[in-house]
């Protein structure tokens, strides 16, 4: 999709906004946008430059994500620690048309990418304590301060914070920008080998700018070896606002990833913050176990949402019937009694019962787990805790929580280089 209306093809050195940001190294891609590493020469910082694909659709799009974004960045700065920042925002013209670019504040690897690394076992029940305080001071400022419903959380959109800041700390982080490409007039061959060079030396430099190197074997290599993360303060933010919305003016009926859709979106009644809760409590439980809480499938007679809405009930008992028949599409899963058409017969295994017998979890450590998922996982949207209740819950003040300094405003820390050149005009 390198063509008109696609993604713009962009090589190591390429020079953005007249020259203030140089491309380092590809970081990630989604089905909108790829997205590069760049050298920031006014502030002498590394960022995350995202562009669109040109056409139409995927501006209006990536409009969308800045007006949100900038919303976001309005707000008080102890919160923002916990929800990526946009820095800067500009058009750039190239063969396959006019692209939308967001220069956003640099972060490192996705949680996924964490949960890979980690062997899929689940991380050290602390650790999942430390991101999800994160992710909850996160959503509790989106639907606070903001009415923000950000619609598509899962881990893929949740990104470690950087442990080292290159621009305020350049001998430690040991990292050289790439300031030029390499000399117009070598041949291909040559270019392509001083490109790969630059590459791997770029890697090396996300790889120590997003501290994770020591610890986790680099970014984007697959694990040789066990790795070991108990000895890392683990700090995140949530990214991607493509989908977000506010609360007052929902634009899509079908919102969220499937895995982490909550039963109202499935069902079609509405749907408000706690939507949010639910997918945070199925992302809790993948941190946990390294499995997903629901993988709904298609079967012989049922469709994807019936298989998803007896997973939901085989583990959360049954549906209330005013519940299960106030959707929309109501009557497409449930007859008039609440029970689901198709699938007659549930096994129910409860959430703690789940984590002792398949995740051998202490009984202690399964119960208190589960105390703390399952209202968050509650049929009735209204009576799912709010992202500020939950941090208030016992089990995220066990040991090597958040300190309680990072949590208020008294100790406000400066917020990243970007924030002072914040001048954002959304276009219409
Ligand atoms: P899309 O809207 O096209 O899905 P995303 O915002 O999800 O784009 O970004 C695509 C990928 O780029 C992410 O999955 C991630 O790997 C990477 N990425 C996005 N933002 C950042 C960032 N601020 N810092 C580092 N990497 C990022
Ligand atoms: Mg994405």
């Amino acid at each position: 999709s390198y063509r008109k209306g696609g993604y713009h093809a962009v090589r190591v050195g390429d020079q953005f906004a007249g020259g203030r940001y140089i491309a380092q190294r590809k970081l990630g891609w989604g089905q909108f946008s790829t997205v590069w590493l760049a050298y920031d020469t006014k502030t002498s910082a590394f960022v995350a430059l995202k562009i669109q694909k040109s056409a139409a659709q995927f501006v209006q799009a990536a409009l969308h994500e800045i007006e949100v974004l900038s919303a976001i960045a309005d707000g008080t700065p102890s919160n923002l620690k916990f929800v990526v920042q946009l820095i800067d925002q500009f058009k750039h013209t190239g063969p396959n048309g006019q692209h939308q670019c967001m220069v956003l504040e640099f972060l490192g690897d996705s949680l996924l990418r964490l949960v890979k690394y980690n062997r899929y076992k689940g991380l050290p029940l602390n650790k999942v304590r430390e991101i999800c305080q994160c992710i909850l001071i996160g959503l509790d400022y989106l639907h606070r301060e903001h009415g923000i419903i950000h619609t598509d959380l899962k881990l893929e959109n949740v990104l470690l914070v950087s442990t080292i800041d290159p621009a305020k700390d350049p001998v430690r982080s040991g990292v050289t920008p790439i300031l030029e490409r390499p000399e117009g007039n070598i041949n291909g061959t040559v270019t392509s080998l001083i490109e790969k060079k630059l590459k791997r030396r770029a890697r090396r430099a996300v790889a120590k700018i997003s501290g994770q190197r020591a610890s986790m074997g680099g970014m984007g290599e697959a694990p040789k070896s066990e790795r070991n993360i108990d000895g890392i303060n683990v700090r995140c933010k949530v990214v991607d606002f493509g989908n977000a919305c506010w609360a007052d003016k929902p634009f899509a009926e079908e919102i969220q990833t499937r895995q982490y859709r909550a039963p109202e979106v499935i069902l079609q009644a509405g749907y408000s913050f706690s939507v949010d809760m639910w997918s945070f409590a199925c992302i809790a439980f993948e941190l946990a176990t390294g499995d997903m809480l629901f993988t709904p499938k298609v079967g012989q007679g049922f469709s994807e949402d019936e298989d998803h809405l007896a997973l939901m009930m085989e583990l959360l008992g049954k549906m209330p019937r005013k519940i299960a028949t106030a959707g929309a599409k109501s009557k497409d899963f449930f007859d008039r009694h609440g029970d689901l058409k198709r699938i007659r017969r549930l096994k129910y295994w409860p959430l703690n019962k789940l984590l002792i017998e398949r995740y051998k979890f202490s009984e202690g450590d399964a119960n208190e787990f589960s105390e703390f998922l399952t209202p968050l996982l509650d049929f009735a949207p209204e009576k799912r805790p709010t992202a500020q209740q939950c941090l208030k819950h016992p089990w995220l003040a066990e040991k090597d929580s958040i300190p309680n300094d990072m949590r208020t405003e008294s100790s406000v820390e400066k917020v990243d280089v970007g924030i002072s050149n914040l001048k954002i005009k959304v276009g219409k």
